[in-house]
């Protein structure tokens, strides 16, 4: 390429010379492709929204307590203690976008990423509906001040602003549960002042990005975005402008491509993919949509802009396996088995007990020598557990504080008690003890912990 042709690479596409935000106008896609995009993106919101709301033996389907270190994924219940299993998920979750990105390009970018979601389905949508398509946006902006400006604007904006705030709730409820969102919502401002503080300022940064920063999101600061450079080869299918035949471009030449510029006109990031692939390309199929419609118009083949990868296009074969994602299937499987195997194999409680801090021990009348411990057990079953806890290393007698020991499904306990051992049973100043958790006289788990003595 030619210096003049490589020149759409000296600066981001959204900059003009002088280094300013140059407004992308993008044209309103429609076609078989955005149609699909359409429905998948409306599915994923609702998802988002129905999340909290949907209950899996009576906890929702997903939630991030990180306040209590306890994360509900499609109803499997994870404590601080499960943080290798839930390493593990998130190893395959990342493991599962990376091959799917060196094996099908930025189609996460394009169908499923949240950002892409809300901006392209949501906000673009209503600027659409109360601006008009994007040569009517540009005119709207660029227009004095009238009745009718500042009445689209302020509605837009109202808009948007309320979509944030909502947005910011949704979010919320995926931290704090429906349940704890209602409480949140039913109790007064005062009450609550940092949460809604907060709230306030994460809901602006939400306006803030969907009425201002947009597109620059996916092509400035997302790191996935950034990462393409390494994740794609010439095997990746993406979004490509079919070369060889679109070249030699221009009504007059014998190529497809008739340079009407409509691909980039509706480009949400504005570029020209004829350009090849570039970091700015979110796989969004707009352009595919519309290349289309020209290819309708001058009676030639659909799919001069396509999903395709290079070396499809170059040797005109279409197999999207080759030796890197093959290894990256194979360690994706390996790491999700484990997965598998680790959360289904893990046991139904999870206990631990430590002598109370700051206390050392107590002789008693009786002859023996007492330690307090703390109590934390973790109910991993679906079902309410009435435990009991024994000595199992010598005899002794343990004391609980309060009465009972069941523990309801998918909960936590925590106590204290008081353990009495025989003087005569102590050889030394620190002796090992082992607990038995007992349920229904069976035994689940065992626990060692110390006794300090004289
Ligand atoms: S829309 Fe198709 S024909 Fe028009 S410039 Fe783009 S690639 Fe060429
Ligand atoms: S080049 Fe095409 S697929 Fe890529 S972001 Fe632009 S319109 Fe979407």
């Amino acid at each position: 390429m030619s210096a003049e042709e490589l020149s759409f690479r000296d600066r981001p596409i959204n900059m003009d010379a002088k280094g300013s935000r140059k407004w992308v106008y993008a044209k309103k896609p429609s076609g078989k492709w955005y149609t699909r995009r359409t429905i998948f993106g409306w599915f994923i919101l609702l998802f988002l929204v129905a999340v909290p709301w949907i209950k899996i033996n009576d906890n929702p389907l997903i939630l991030l307590d990180i306040t209590n270190r306890k994360f509900i994924i499609f109803g499997a219940i994870f404590w601080a203690q499960d943080t290798f299993i839930l390493a593990l998920l998130m190893l395959s979750f990342v493991l599962f976008i990376v091959l799917f990105t060196v094996t099908f390009g930025r189609i996460w970018c394009g169908w499923a990423c949240p950002q892409t979601i809300f901006l392209e389905m949501v906000f673009r949508k209503i600027e659409y509906l109360i601006e008009g398509d994007y040569k009517k946006q540009h005119k709207l902006n660029n227009s004095p001040w009238t009745t009718e400006k500042i009445l689209k604007k302020t509605t837009k904006h109202i808009v948007f602003m309320v979509i944030s705030i909502a947005m910011t709730n949704v979010f919320l409820m995926w931290f704090i549960g429906s349940e704890g969102w209602l409480k949140l919502i039913s109790e007064p401002i005062k009450e609550n002042l940092t949460g809604f503080i907060i709230m306030m300022v994460i809901s602006g940064v939400f306006y803030w990005i969907y009425s201002y920063f947009r597109e620059q999101i996916c092509t400035m600061v997302c790191p996935y975005g950034r990462m393409q450079g390494v994740l794609l080869d010439s095997n990746s299918i993406v979004v490509s402008y079919d070369y060889k035949r679109g070249e030699p471009r221009g009504a007059k030449n014998s190529g497809d491509c008739i340079d009407c510029h409509q691909c980039v006109s509706v480009c949400p990031t504005g570029i020209d993919i004829r350009n090849g692939t570039q970091l700015e390309c979110i796989n969004c199929t707009a352009c595919i949509d519309q290349c289309n419609k020209i290819m309708h118009i001058t009676k030639k083949p659909p799919g001069l802009i396509r999903y395709a990868s290079e070396k499809g296009i170059k040797e005109g074969h279409a197999s999207v396996w080759n030796a890197r994602n093959r290894a990256y299937s194979v360690v994706l499987l390996i790491i999700f088995s484990f997965f598998v195997y680790t959360l289904v194999s893990r046991p139904v409680i999870e206990t631990t007990i430590l002598r109370t801090p700051g206390l050392l021990y107590q002789e008693n009348d009786d002859n023996t020598i007492s330690n307090v411990y703390n109590i934390k057990i973790v109910n991993k079953t679906h079902e309410e557990m009435p435990l009991e806890i024994r000595l199992l290393s010598q005899e002794g007698k343990i004391q609980m504080a309060g009465n009972s020991m069941t523990i309801k499904d998918q909960d936590r306990f925590e106590s204290t008690f008081i353990l009495y051992i025989p003087r005569d049973e102590l050889k030394s100043d620190k002796t090992e003890v082992e607990f038995g958790i007992f349920s229904n006289d069976e035994l689940i788990e065992t626990y060692k912990a110390t006794f300090v003595s004289p």
